[in-house]
């Protein structure tokens, strides 16, 4: 059976379609704050470009929920962000975009136990990389400076009711969200 789980492995999602929807490299503000946040409290380092993978939400169980914690960003975030409170790993991202049909995660945070190697299909959000090494990235990424809706169209699932829970009704059942108010332009690490 699929899941995803934390790094220390209190906190685990098991899934009921294991297929990967699609992969996106993305360089957004909100992406890298909230990994570097996790990264301070004691999450792994995250990449500088970081891979995203998308997941149907509909969770058939789920453990560890007592160690789960939602948090957002800023006031108003259209992303909420589930970590686990031992070891800071983000183990699944809402967007109010998704309407509930899929999750978000970044695999470099959290394990996976099925092959995450799927090619991602852009790097998106480049105005917002903030490293100097931008020559030095794959020339084989096709990259985008903002966010084509275009882009992923073809990827996007109509609602259906979940078999097991989905992942906004998992929000729901644990602490949180808890407003971190990140200054927006700030690096926390
Ligand atoms: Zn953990
Ligand atoms: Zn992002």
């Amino acid at each position: 059976m699929t899941f995803i789980s934390c790094n220390c492995g209190k906190c685990k999602i098991f899934l009921n379609y294991s297929k990967i929807l699609y992969s996106l490299f993305c360089a957004c503000e909100d992406c890298r704050q909230a990994a570097e946040w996790g990264f301070i409290n004691g999450g792994l380092k995250p990449d500088k470009l970081q891979k995203l993978i998308y997941f149907r939400s509909d969770l058939s169980k789920v453990s560890g929920k007592k160690w789960m914690h939602s948090f957002q960003l800023r006031q108003k975030a259209d992303s909420t962000r589930v970590y686990c409170t031992n070891c800071y790993s983000i183990i699944g991202i809402d967007h109010t975009n998704y309407n509930d049909t899929m999750f978000m995660l970044i695999p470099k945070l959290c394990k996976v136990n099925i092959d995450t190697s799927i090619t991602p299909i852009a790097a998106i959000q480049m105005q917002d990389y903030i490293f100097d090494d931008k020559q030095n990235l794959s020339k084989d990424i096709k990259f985008i400076e903002t966010y084509d809706p275009l882009l992923t169209k073809s990827y996007k699932l109509k609602y259906s009711k979940p078999e097991g829970i989905s992942f906004k009704n998992l929000i729901s059942q644990i602490r949180g969200p808890k407003i971190l108010n990140l200054k927006k332009g700030e690096s926390l690490i």
